[in-house]
């Protein structure tokens, strides 16, 4: 059976040349921290990958952290933000990943104080509502880039100019954008940045965190000096350099690349709309990432469209893949005023720029096929 990945934005196929080039670094044992040959060879290709990262974001080599992914780079920031400070008030939105949703929650136990913002119909976070939420002992802000369930994207620039006149830290989990949209960490205004390689091509298990320069927050991780005395643990040598090289490959022609994206998700949508009736689409369609689609059928249960399906080749997921399984419609679906049973009905098509129209046309085929046997079972139309 032909498969057709749609689930991009739970975790990208390992590019091919990236594998390729891990592999070569599997074959040199060397700890980066040793002074013998092999350790100096493993320190060099770090030292090498942090700078096309650093270059790949707008930062400066020393201000690139490497975590063990987007979920560790989120947990820093946020807990060693409140570590430092002691006590206080956190700003964060209703639709972040449960990676910094439940890092605040876990704070919240620990005395600190965390206000959830609500979003727009679209998804979005208001200015305005920050500025409300402001307190005199807020020390941190933490609003992702992009969401990963419906891909709205947040007014970052604005967010982080407001935090820095207040003299807050802002931590943005740009885990959805980074290798998919162009950015620049100097140009948004940002103190913290999360990103992961396994949502660009790379391998899964690594990522980093963009610390800005002279940015206080305590260290979550401890043992060795590694990472500048930052964050211990003998470096993932094979997969540092897989995150770098996934992210030169990802950002070589991007905005080619997320325009060609973007094309493709329309033409996938307009399939879909003019194959289905009573079908609508989530999130913010101006600001949007360019692959992905949320999108509700009426009466049709997404866990059980998702088994079909799969059935039939085609690999999707209701939201986020931290979730599936569970039963409780997505925070985010409501938190942007669905209904439990339109967030019961809704699933996540998420493309990446390499996918053929004529997968997506066959997916569309096949999706619109599966609702409609569903429907005539259910007797909505
Ligand atoms: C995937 C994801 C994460 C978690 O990253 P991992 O590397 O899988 O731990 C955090 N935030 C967002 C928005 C994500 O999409």
């Amino acid at each position: 059976m032909n498969r057709i990945y749609l689930d991009n934005a739970a975790t990208m196929p390992l590019n091919e040349q990236v594998y390729k080039k891990m592999l070569s670094v599997f074959e040199s044992y060397g700890n980066p921290s040793s002074v013998y040959q092999t350790g100096r060879e493993a320190r060099k290709l770090l030292d090498k990958s942090r700078e096309h990262v650093a270059k790949a974001i707008g930062a400066l080599p020393s201000e690139i952290y490497f975590t063990s992914g987007g979920t560790e780079a989120d947990n820093w920031a946020i807990i060693g933000a409140a570590l430092e400070k002691g006590s206080g008030h956190i700003i964060t939105s209703s639709i972040e990943h449960h990676a910094v949703l439940h890092t605040c929650a876990q704070l919240e136990k620990m005395g600190f104080e965390v206000s959830y913002l609500p979003v727009d119909s679209s998804g979005l976070v208001s200015l305005e509502d920050i500025t409300n939420a402001l307190k005199e002992d807020t020390f941190l802000i933490s609003v992702m880039y992009a969401n990963n369930e419906i891909g709205t994207i947040q007014p970052i620039s604005e967010i982080a100019k407001k935090a820095q006149e207040k003299g807050i830290l802002f931590h943005c989990d740009a885990v959805q954008a980074v290798g998919h949209l162009p950015l620049d960490v100097k140009a948004l205004g940002v103190d913290m940045l999360s990103l992961s390689a396994h949502k660009f091509g790379g391998p899964k298990g690594v990522g980093a965190l963009y610390i800005k320069k002279g940015t206080k927050i305590a260290n979550l991780i401890n043992g060795g000096a590694q990472e500048r005395g930052r964050r211990a643990g003998t470096e993932n040598v094979a997969g540092i350099v897989g995150l770098a090289e996934a992210l030169r490959i990802a950002n070589d022609g991007i905005e080619q690349k997320a325009l060609e994206t973007a094309k493709k998700r329309e033409y996938l949508t307009d399939r879909l709309f003019g194959l289905i009736p009573n079908i609508k689409i989530n999130g913010n369609l101006e600001s949007r990432l360019p692959g992905v689609i949320n999108i509700t059928f009426k009466g049709v249960s997404s866990q059980a469209l998702l088994i079909r399906l799969d059935r039939c080749g085609v690999a999707a997921s209701a939201g986020s893949a931290c979730t599936s399984g569970s039963l409780e419609p997505s925070h985010v679906l409501k938190a942007i005023g669905l209904s439990e049973e339109d967030a019961k009905n809704s699933i996540r098509l998420s493309l990446s720029n390499n996918i053929s129209e004529e997968e997506l046309y066959e997916a569309a085929n096949i999706i619109a096929s599966q609702v409609q046997e569903m429907r005539g079972v259910s007797g909505v139309k």
